[in-house]
């Protein structure tokens, strides 16, 4: 399991899990099972509150990293957001 935030810039304990956000990856092994078929297992990472605020995990062909947030997506929850505080 995590014990720490992905973010190689940050690597914050983790303590507890209702603090910022947990990924899961099914990732191939490589290996062949006995039903030949490739084998996977779930990886976890795990961004702490002020991480996941501005980066996502993401899987690529390189592997999985911490990335930062699409900006267009960030401005729009931040507009909704002040929506909701509005209305
Ligand atoms: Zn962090």
């Amino acid at each position: 399991m995590v014990s720490n935030c992905a973010n190689p810039n940050c690597g914050k304990p983790l303590h507890y899990l209702r603090e910022g956000r947990i990924f899961v990856f099914d990732v191939p092994t490589g290996i062949e099972g006995p039903n030949g078929k490739r084998t996977r297992r779930l990886e976890h990472f795990w961004l702490c509150g002020e991480c996941a605020q501005k980066m996502v995990m993401q899987q690529s062909a390189e592997g999985i990293r911490a990335v930062s947030r699409p900006q267009s997506r960030f401005r729009r929850e931040v507009t909704a957001a002040t929506q909701y505080m509005a209305s």
